[in-house]
This record gives structure tokens, C-alpha cells and sequence, in this order.
């Protein structure tokens, strides 16, 4: 089931962009934290990233397995979330 507001993803300054510059390893080592909010200062949908990155993801939905076993469920991290390093 998708979240009720899933359209802000195409709203999100990310948007189309290469994912990658999103990991936490791609992030200059000598201001991490600092590259990680600019990455997502002009973001108008900042608060509903925040709340996504909050909901656990089920790993058997993604991989198509959901139907067969009981839910995995992961936090994501190593990721920029709402310019905050996950
Ligand atoms: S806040 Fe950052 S990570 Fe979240 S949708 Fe916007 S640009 Fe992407």
C-alpha cells in the first residue's frame, strides 16, 4: 500500500537526480553534515521526507517476497533525509 501523500516524491529537489550524491559516502569527509543540508536546502518537502524516513521499510515488499514471508522491517541509513545524515 502506497502512503497517502506519495506525490511529494516528485515534488523533492532530488527528484531525477543521480541517487548517489545522497549517500553519506559521497559526502566531502571535511563537512559532511554541512553538505548534507545544502544538498537539501531548496527542498519544499523537507517535512515529508523527514516522516518517510521515520516509517521502517519492509525489505520483502521491495524484493517481491511479501507475499510468501512475514515482513522484514529495516531503517534506512546512510543516506541525506531532510539534510540530515541518517
Ligand atoms: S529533503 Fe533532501 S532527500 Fe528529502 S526529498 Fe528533499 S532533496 Fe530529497
Amino acid at each position: 500500500m502506497k502512503p497517502a501523500d506519495s506525490g511529494w516524491r516528485d515534488r523533492a529537489a532530488c527528484a531525477g537526480q543521480d541517487p548517489r550524491r545522497w549517500d553519506v559516502e559521497n559526502l566531502p569527509a571535511d563537512d559532511p553534515d554541512g553538505a548534507a543540508a545544502r544538498l537539501c536546502a531548496n527542498c519544499r518537502v523537507q517535512v515529508q521526507c523527514a516522516r518517510d524516513a521515520l516509517v521502517p521499510v519492509d525489505i520483502t515488499r521491495i524484493v517481491g517476497t511479501g507475499h510468501l514471508e512475514a515482513p522484514d522491517l529495516v531503517e534506512l541509513s546512510g543516506t541525506v533525509r531532510a539534510g540530515i545524515i541518517t
